[in-house]
């Protein structure tokens, strides 16, 4: 039986006959939903399946680097640009300028509602509302009912079933926490303290009439409590007033250990692309996205941009286990990550998945 985009509405009605589609997408994430369009765009008869009400929100300090999507991006979805990067540790701070922006914001609801907008004119039926029960050989159980898939695309996040499904494990992760402050925001800010997040960093990334302020760490290096306090510390260190916000936190996936296995393939933190070093996921996750969709279409398509993006990543893996084997040595690493930058013997680049 046909399926036509028009018959989803956002809420999940009970399907009783198992509709078939030639591949079906777990998450309506940056991966998901660009995976979804370029499929569509090639014809392919795809459905895309989100647990969430509404796409598009997500625990997330929505920077992207100009070099990987910023560029790309409509005006419309860009909250602010930055030439200029302002990184500091204990000892010293400097500021990165360039003629072009470094780094934009985005509202990751806007991103995913546009991303979602395109899929569908694109001919993509996408049912929000539904998790992903279980999955097996030929079709998925969801709340509402089953669907046949031929290929299958994990891009179901950092704790992915598709991924549990395929047997594949997890243990290189990181966790972001976040909050949003309402009120204007000057400048684009790395905190690479030691003293409270290790290896890690905090941020303040502005965005048009608020900042998301936040963490990340590597997960082995402390727990999600450790870092919520070391949050709270260095928000009162810095004069930061967070005491009527709740931060939120979440993981993010960087063990990345394949993203093809037969009919089904991983993308996104789903594949654990993220950048182990920085957490950033978002372009990682749309290059995958459509790279996956290319090679169902064909086998034999070029997968040399995300094979860069997977050499940077395993890049910036090996930089982390060298920055976080003890606080002295994320000290020192920090503190000559900063230099290198000043001098410019390390260009901004090298931090960036793009
Ligand atoms: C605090 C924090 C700050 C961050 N800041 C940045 C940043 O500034 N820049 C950047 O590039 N990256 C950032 N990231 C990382 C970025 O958010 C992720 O890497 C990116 O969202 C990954 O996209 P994705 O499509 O792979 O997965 P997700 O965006 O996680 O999407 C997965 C989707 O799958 C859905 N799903 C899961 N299970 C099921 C199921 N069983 N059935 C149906 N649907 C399901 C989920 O609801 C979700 O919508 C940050 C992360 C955190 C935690």
């Amino acid at each position: 039986m046909l399926v036509f985009a028009s018959q989803y509405a956002t809420q999940p009605k009970k399907y009783h006959a198992m509709q078939q589609f030639h591949t079906v997408i777990i998450g309506g994430g940056p991966g998901g939903l660009s995976c979804a369009a370029a499929l569509a765009k090639k014809g392919v008869k795809v459905l895309l399946l989100e647990r969430k009400q509404h796409l598009g929100p997500k625990v997330c300090a929505g920077g992207v680097t100009w070099a990987g999507l910023g560029a790309k991006l409509p005006p419309e979805l860009i909250e602010r640009s930055f030439q200029t990067q302002k990184i500091s540790s204990p000892w010293q701070t400097v500021t990165i300028r360039s003629p072009t922006p470094i780094i934009s914001t985005v509202n990751r609801e806007k991103l995913g509602q546009q991303m979602a907008e395109k899929a569908r004119a694109a001919g993509a039926t996408i049912i929000s509302g539904v998790t992903v029960r279980e999955i097996h050989h030929k079709h998925v159980v969801t709340s509402t009912g089953n669907f046949g898939y031929g290929f299958l695309v994990g891009a179901d996040g950092s704790s992915s079933l598709v991924r549990r499904y395929l047997g594949i494990p997890t243990t290189a992760m990181g966790i972001g926490i976040n909050c949003q402050l309402n009120g204007k925001f000057n400048d684009m800010e790395w905190c690479l303290d030691s003293k409270h997040f290790g290896c890690g960093y905090a941020w303040i990334f502005p965005h048009q009439d608020s900042a998301s302020v936040g963490a990340y760490v590597d997960r082995r290096s402390m727990t999600g409590k450790t870092l919520l306090n070391r949050f709270h510390a260095w928000c009162t260190q810095r004069q930061i007033d967070i005491t009527d916000q709740r931060p939120r936190a979440a993981l993010i996936n960087y063990d990345f250990r394949g993203y093809g296995f037969d009919n089904r393939f991983l993308v996104g933190d789903a594949a654990g692309l993220a950048s182990g070093l920085t957490g950033e996921g978002i372009y990682p996750a749309i290059l995958s996205g459509e790279t996956i969709a290319e090679l169902i279409v064909d086998p034999a398509a070029d997968t040399k941009k995300l094979q860069r993006l997977i050499d940077k990543q395993h890049r910036h893996q090996r930089l982390l286990a060298c920055i976080g084997r003890n606080r002295l040595c994320s000290t020192f690493c920090s503190e000559a990550v900063v230099l290198g930058l000043r001098t410019g013997l390390i260009p901004i680049n090298t931090l960036e998945m793009g």
